[in-house]
């Protein structure tokens, strides 16, 4: 049928339509729509190259919708809507352009590059002259993503046999700890592996095993990769130097826990008349009597005149602890689980696990920054280390909340990045880095 014509101007609002949208003069209204998938909430990981993974990948998002009526031409601006409970510390995303003219098939594109910050959330509206608000496009929710490779070590030989391999549910029990901080731990292209049984690894030894390692462990996921390394044993060795002005020709040492790993002395000296230093003779260890594992270092001072005060240095290296793990900048972590293994083989589990392979990925993700208001700057971690998260709650006596901590035990906050002081927490710190140049396996 044709369409009705108004029988006079006087028919008042009907006048005005319908018209025939084949004409140019036509008002009919436009309405932009976004084409899937920008019409659904999605997340974004932004540190990874857009290349790997074009619709999930990379702080560009290339953002198509359309207008309705399908028609060319058609003027289209654009506004960036940051969700209100975003935290950005400065950062923030942006639009290619505010204004575009529609194409064929009155397609329009603009791109939205979202901001390193983990977490926040963003929409972009969309809206032809006659709308009277934009239309909205799906949210898009900022995250990371880091691969893995576990290498699992061969059991000890028999007839201990003890199974090195990571518990099973290791991996998802640390996502639980970086889901709060939006970084997605995912299995890289490589990503399981093994090694050969060493019963303990010093550091000269776990550097050694990591340059191997890493060679084999390199994929296509490369340098966003980390490989989680099970071994027996790595403990923590100390050097010390004890001094004394000797009156005596023989001199000792105080007791300290044996180091088995690396020889117990580096240097055992005294100075001469004329102020240089010569080696001590009859230098030796001697167990203690009853403690198992302590012993002393033993030497005599060569010519001593009996009457005179002699100095003394001895510098050994003693066992200050064993380590739950081992993690840097490198991508590589050791984690230590002999011991929990020999005491019982269903420990330890992935929860279990999972406080000291955060604390190790923490450091490898930059974590603590050594300034004065970040690191534990209680005097007893002087010698340990000072990159480590001091946070600790009110409580009386206050206990530590933070998974970067620099002991391992405890549970709940103990277990995550602490995020109640922001911008300087862990958690703020790891929402807010770019990790787009990662330089790990
Ligand atoms: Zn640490
Ligand atoms: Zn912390």
């Amino acid at each position: 049928m044709p369409k009705q014509t108004p029988a006079s101007p006087s028919a008042g609002a009907d006048a005005a339509s319908p018209c025939d949208a084949t004409t140019a003069e036509c008002p009919l209204p436009k309405v932009w729509v976004w084409d899937p998938p920008h019409t659904g909430a999605r997340v974004r990981f932004v540190n990874l190259p857009h290349d790997w993974d074009p619709a999930n990948n990379g702080a560009d998002v290339e953002m198509v919708g359309h207008v309705e009526p399908r028609v060319a031409g058609e003027s289209v601006t654009f506004n960036l809507i940051g969700h209100p409970d975003n935290y950005l510390e400065g950062q923030t995303a942006a639009l290619s352009t505010t204004t575009i003219t529609t194409g064929a098939n009155g397609v329009g594109k603009v791109t939205l590059t979202l901001p390193a910050y983990g977490g926040s959330r963003w929409k972009v509206g969309g809206r032809t002259a006659t709308m009277a608000a934009p239309a909205q496009s799906g949210e898009i929710t900022v995250w990371r993503k880091v691969f893995y490779q576990v290498t699992d070590m061969d059991s000890s030989p028999a007839p201990e046999n003890l199974s090195l391999a990571h518990p099973s549910d290791m991996i998802s029990a640390l996502q639980a700890a970086f889901d709060p901080v939006f970084i997605k731990i995912a299995a890289s292209t490589k990503s399981s592996a093994s090694t050969p049984y060493q019963a303990h690894l010093t550091a000269a030894q776990r550097s050694t095993l990591e340059s191997s390692l890493r060679t084999a462990a390199v994929d296509d996921r490369s340098p966003y990769k980390m490989n989680i390394v099970m071994c027996d044993r790595a403990d923590i060795v100390a050097e010390q130097e004890w001094t004394a002005a000797a009156t005596t020709a023989d001199v000792a040492t105080p007791y300290f826990q044996r180091w088995g790993h690396e020889p117990t002395v580096i240097h055992a000296q005294y100075q001469k008349s004329d102020g240089s230093w010569a080696p001590l003779s009859a230098v030796s260890t001697q167990a203690h009597a009853s403690s198992t594992g302590q012993e002393r270092v033993k030497a005599t001072i060569p010519g001593f005149a009996a009457g005179s005060t002699v100095n003394v240095r001895i510098k050994y290296r003693y066992q200050r602890g064993n380590a739950g793990g081992w993690g840097g900048t490198t991508g590589t972590l050791f984690m230590c689980i002999g011991r929990q293994r020999r005491a019982n083989a269903a420990k330890p589990t992935g929860a279990e696990l999972q406080q000291a392979l955060t604390h190790e990925i923490g450091h490898a993700l930059g974590l603590v920054p050594n300034a004065a208001a970040w690191r534990d700057t209680d005097p007893r971690d002087a010698p340990y280390s000072l990159k480590h998260c001091g946070y600790k709650t009110a409580a009386t006596p206050a206990q530590p909340r933070c998974v970067m901590w620099f002991m391992l035990g405890g549970s709940g906050a103990r277990l995550r990045f602490c995020s109640s002081d922001r911008p300087d927490d862990c958690a703020h710190f790891l929402m807010r880095t770019s990790y787009t140049s990662l330089s790990w396996i």
